[in-house]
């Protein structure tokens, strides 16, 4: 999931104090950690004069298993591409499909590093019905040829890709 103080891209020196809440706080502090994977930051803030400590790490790669067992990279991009595809024409369809995807993202690192393909079409699904029931519908209806919900899932696995985005 989301490591504690992960620094924000442009602001790494103005981390938000935890103590206060001030942004003006400042790096003491760097070096490596976790065999070199992570970088540790001692910061102290001006306000209050607390001091904390934050790890920033790379976001983790994160591995689809899929109904032969295989594995292939998960890809954000290929499931956008999907929801594109089916919400065309939807008002909002931008929207709904960025918050689709940071839902499905969410419960997909829960499981990290793998998570099982069955998962992410439920979790598709219950994004969509969660943000948008029409949407959700309409996503359904371009699929209406599929018997049921394995069929269904089987589909959204289509989704993850094998290539990098
Ligand atoms: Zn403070």
């Amino acid at each position: 999931m989301f490591g504690v103080g992960q620094a924000q891209a442009g602001n790494l020196e103005r981390m938000q104090c935890p103590f206060c809440a001030a942004t003006d706080t400042r790096v003491i502090d760097s070096r490596p950690a976790e065999g070199g994977s992570a970088v540790r930051r001692r910061r102290g803030c001006d306000s209050c004069e607390n001091r904390f400590t934050t790890y920033e790490r790379s976001d983790t790669v994160l591995m689809v298993r899929k109904r032969d067992g295989s594995l292939q990279r998960f890809s954000a991009a290929k499931l956008r591409h999907g929801l594109e595809t089916a919400l065309a024409e939807r008002p909002n369809a931008d929207e709904i499909i960025g918050a689709v995807v940071d839902d499905v993202m969410i419960v997909a690192r829960r499981q990290s590093p793998v998570v099982d393909s069955d998962e992410i079409g439920r979790a598709v699904l219950e994004a969509l019905r969660s943000n948008d029931e029409v949407a959700y519908l309409r996503f359904v209806s371009v699929y209406k040829d599929f018997t049921g919900a394995r069929d269904f899932e089987a589909e959204m696995a289509s989704f993850e890709a094998s290539d990098r985005p």
